[in-house]
């Protein structure tokens, strides 16, 4: 048994985000690192817009120099999955991989979110060589090139109309006769002269020499009219919507129907005294890294707040 003031589970910028801020309160927080370290944000391929770093920086060096920080100010990392909590007692259990428990004062839930894919295998082959589940963080990368956004809800009119403002032509993949998207974001793409709907399309694979160059897709897949078609692009962003990492939690914690963690206003709190949230696990919405990072700080600075009130 390890008893910790501070646990802080997630390895992405809300997570170190967390650790520096509790570390520096002098929480001596304790880190727990899943199989992601760096969280989503390691799946692009260069930061751009992250205050701090004029010239864009590697994510991978962004999350290292991160943790060397929450490091230098004293944070201990562990490394494993959560497979366990027990938020009923006092002070909270948190069991890794099964066999290591931890008793902790607090704990900041920063665990994310995952992106959801198709589940066609090209999609992985071309991870980060064009294929991305971010239009804000990469669609500068496709200036005045042709990209593809799969999906019909709001996230995929939203960065349909994002890339139409940095490319020469955008592709909507959309596999019902309809968009699910509200109105007036229907309205914004449908307005929108460089962007072409392609409606009951789904798309079979990925083409190209080490890089997404184009998408075979099918239109009316099993009808009478089942064709073929393919699209040149450079890009190929998914937009098919995010599940947040909190199954684990969910005995505990308030979640929303979609599984996000259900804060007090704009604070770090959840319904349970001392557990925290921060980070997209929490915010359906921004899903920013530099928006995660200061949730991070956030929830540090309540958590030593909860800690001293004990
Ligand atoms: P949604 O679940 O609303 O939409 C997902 C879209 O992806 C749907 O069009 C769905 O198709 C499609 N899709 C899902 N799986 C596949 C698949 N395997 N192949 C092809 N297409 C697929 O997710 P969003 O991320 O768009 O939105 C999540 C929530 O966030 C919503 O409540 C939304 O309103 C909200 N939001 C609000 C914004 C705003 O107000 N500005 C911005 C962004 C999000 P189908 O329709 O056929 O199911």
């Amino acid at each position: 048994m390890n008893k910790v003031k501070c646990l802080i589970i997630g390895s992405g910028p809300a997570g170190y985000t967390a650790a520096i801020y509790a570390s520096r309160a002098n929480l001596q927080p304790v880190l727990i690192e899943g199989p992601q370290l760096g969280g989503q944000l390691t799946t692009t391929t260069e930061v751009e817009n992250f205050p701090g770093y004029p010239d864009g920086v590697e994510p991978f060096t962004m999350m290292e120099d991160m943790r060397r920080q929450a490091e230098r100010f004293g944070t201990q990392f562990v490394s494993g999955i959560v497979t366990k909590v027990d938020f009923s007692v006092s002070p909270k259990k948190v069991i890794v991989e099964d066999e290591q428990e931890y008793e902790a004062d607090a704990v900041i839930i920063a665990t994310g979110a995952s992106a959801k894919y198709l589940g066609i295998e090209s999609e992985r082959t071309y991870r980060g060589r064009g294929v991305s589940a971010c239009a804000t963080c990469d669609g500068f990368f496709y200036r005045k090139k042709t990209v593809a956004v799969v999906g019909g809800g709001d996230t995929a009119c939203e960065e349909a109309n994002y890339l139409a403002g940095l490319c020469e032509k955008v592709y909507m993949i959309v596999r019902k006769p309809y968009l699910r998207a509200s109105e007036i974001m229907q309205q914004r793409v449908l307005n929108n002269p460089k962007i072409e709907v392609l409606f009951e399309h789904n798309t079979i694979q990925l083409t190209g020499e080490g890089k997404v160059q184009g998408a075979d897709l099918v239109y009316r897949k099993g009808e009478p009219d089942e064709a073929m078609k393919h699209i040149d692009i450079d890009g190929f962003f998914l937009a098919i919507g995010h599940h947040p990492n909190t199954d684990l939690f969910k005995d505990y914690v308030n979640r929303d129907a979609e599984g996000y963690i259900i804060v007090e206003g704009d604070s770090p709190r959840t319904n349970v005294p001392g557990v925290f949230a921060a980070g997209d696990c929490a915010d359906p919405h921004y899903r920013q890294a530099i928006v995660a990072a200061g949730s991070g700080a956030k929830a540090a600075i309540e958590a030593d707040k909860y800690i001293k009130s004990l």
